[in-house]
């Protein structure tokens, strides 16, 4: 049987990579397991313009490239292959995937959040082109250009209000005629000058895909069924995240949300060894660097844990 790995990462976001860069430089030998969307939800994304240490901003697959050769610089093994599954309540954990059975006396989970898309091929084809899931993100690139937000949510409405004060107008599609936002949000959005309210309707259609750019959408009323075309040059859909914490239900403290519960200001979850970084416990700020921030923590945590334990 071989020896239990010192530390096992979950996942291969900001997160997941700061993680691995710590345990490194720390002689933790730490094995990554990249799942098989390596890279998380920067793979997804242009330009990012808001991580610091860029002053042109750089494209987000090369940052999380460059954030691999970094880990792996310092001794990180990867493996491209997906956790099936976890056992958390022995001592080594397990971690398994489709091939291998691996033992670890602490594992950082770093498996990020997913933001729900609507499903059209064309959204597909032009996320990153006009299609973004992060106005704090993305939001400067429409300064002065008119957007559309999709979604009746506190995520739907924080987007809007964020883009009203870089665009010149933004247009919140929802497909029912009352919003599910806060109270507080729903003001704020229709005392605001430039956001306007289309009810009732569900983009259909997102063009232009063969200009690699959007140009408009095609809306359905969803009470008349009616098909319009709006001219647009971007859209943000913001319909929910969902937590990529499935494989971990009963083996660590879920909020009701789905996301993986920490003490505040640590990243120790219900179990003692088992810490969390990155968007799979943040479904607040979910920005890069926050997640990067927090895989520092949970590396330095683990690192504590292990020696208070002697395993270290
Ligand atoms: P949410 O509350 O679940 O809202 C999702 C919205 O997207 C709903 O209006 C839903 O429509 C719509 N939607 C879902 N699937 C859709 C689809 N396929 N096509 C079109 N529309 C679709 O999600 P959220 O806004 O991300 O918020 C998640 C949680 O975080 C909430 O508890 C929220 O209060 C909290 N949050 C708080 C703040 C804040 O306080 N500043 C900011 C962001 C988020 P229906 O309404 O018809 O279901």
């Amino acid at each position: 049987m071989a020896t239990p790995r010192k530390i096992i990462i979950i996942g291969s976001g900001p997160a997941g990579y700061t993680a691995a860069i710590y345990a490194a430089r720390a002689n933790l030998a730490p094995l990554m397991i990249n799942g098989l969307q390596t890279g998380g939800q920067l793979m997804l994304t242009t330009h990012v313009e808001n991580y610091p240490g860029f002053v042109d901003g750089v494209l987000g697959p090369e940052l999380m490239e460059t954030m691999r050769k970094q880990a792996e610089r310092f001794g990180t093994d990867m493996l491209g292959e997906d956790v099936t599954g976890v056992d958390f309540t022995r001592r080594p954990f397990v971690v398994r995937t489709d091939d291998t059975r691996f033992e670890a006396q602490t594992v950082v989970i770093a498996t990020g959040a997913s933001a729900t898309m609507l499903g059209l091929p064309s959204e597909t084809l032009l996320i990153g082109h006009g299609v973004s899931t992060c106005a704090t993100c993305d939001g400067f690139f429409f300064k002065d250009r008119d957007v559309m937000v999709v979604g009746g949510g506190d995520s739907a409405l924080e987007e809007a209000l964020y883009l009203a004060r870089l665009g010149r107008r933004v247009m919140v599609v929802h497909r029912r005629e009352t919003l599910r936002a806060s109270k507080i949000m729903q003001d704020r959005a229709f005392a605001h000058p430039k956001i306007a309210f289309l009810w009732n309707k569900e983009i259909v259609d997102i063009l232009d895909p063969a200009a690699g750019k959007v140009t408009a959408v095609v809306l359905r009323d969803v009470v008349t069924g009616e098909r319009t075309e709006h001219p647009v040059d971007g859209v943000f859909v913001a319909i929910g995240h969902q937590p990529n914490t499935a494989i971990f239900a009963g083996q660590v403290e879920l909020l009701p949300s789905g996301y993986i519960r920490v003490e505040p200001g640590t990243t120790r979850t219900s179990v003692p060894g088992v810490f969390a970084a990155g968007d799979v416990q943040d479904s607040v700020f979910r920005q890069a660097v926050t997640a990067a921030g927090t895989g520092c923590m949970a590396a330095l945590e683990a690192e504590r844990w292990l020696e208070a334990q002697r395993l270290g």
